[in-house]
C-alpha cells in the first residue's frame, strides 16, 4: 500500500527503531512510547485488521510475538508485566489501518497505561447470553 505509514516503515522509507524483523514481521518502537519499550509488531504484508488474516499469516505472526515480548521484558529489569493489545476499527481506537499488536511493558499498576473492563454481568439474563453465544457459534467459519 503506497500511502500506508507502516508499509513505508516496512520498506524503510520512514525510519524506525526496529528491534526485530524477518520475512514475515517487523517489530519496532511505537513513536508514542506509552511506557518505555512500547513496541509494535506488524505483519510485513499489508493487512488492515484482525478480520483480514488468513490462518497461515495469523499463525506466523502470533508465532513470533512471545519471543519479541520476552526480549522486550528482558531489556529492562524494571518491567514486571506486559499488556498486548490489538485495536480493530476506528471505534476500537485503531488509528493506523495496517494491523499491529502493541506490546506495552508495565512497570507499575499505576504507569501511563489504563484499560477499563466494566462488569456488566448484571445486565444480561442467561437467555440473552445463550442467544449471543449461539449467534457467534453460527458464524464460525464465515
Ligand atoms: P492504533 O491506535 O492504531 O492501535 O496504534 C497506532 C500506533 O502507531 C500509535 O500508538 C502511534 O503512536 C503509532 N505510530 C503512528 N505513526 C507512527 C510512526 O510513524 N512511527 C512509529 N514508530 N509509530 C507510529
Ligand atoms: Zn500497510
Amino acid at each position: 500500500m503506497k500511502d500506508c505509514i507502516f508499509c513505508k516503515i516496512v520498506r524503510n522509507e520512514i525510519p524506525s527503531y526496529t528491534v526485530y524483523e524477518d520475512d514475515i514481521v517487523k517489530a519496532f518502537l511505537d513513536i508514542s512510547q506509552g511506557t518505555p519499550g512500547h513496541t509494535l509488531v506488524i505483519p510485513k504484508k499489508h493487512i488492515a485488521n484482525i478480520f483480514d488474516y488468513d490462518e497461515e499469516l495469523a499463525s506466523a505472526v502470533f508465532d513470533r510475538i512471545p519471543k519479541i515480548a520476552r526480549a522486550v521484558k528482558a531489556s529492562n529489569p524494571d518491567i514486571k508485566g506486559m499488556n498486548i493489545l490489538n485495536n480493530n476499527g476506528q471505534v476500537a481506537y485503531q488509528s493506523v489501518f495496517h494491523s499491529h499488536f502493541h506490546l506495552v511493558p508495565r512497570y507499575t499498576s499505576n504507569d501511563d497505561f489504563k484499560m477499563i473492563f466494566k462488569d456488566n454481568s448484571n445486565k444480561y439474563s442467561p437467555e440473552q447470553l445463550k442467544a449471543i453465544q449461539e449467534s457467534i457459534e453460527q458464524h464460525m467459519g464465515d
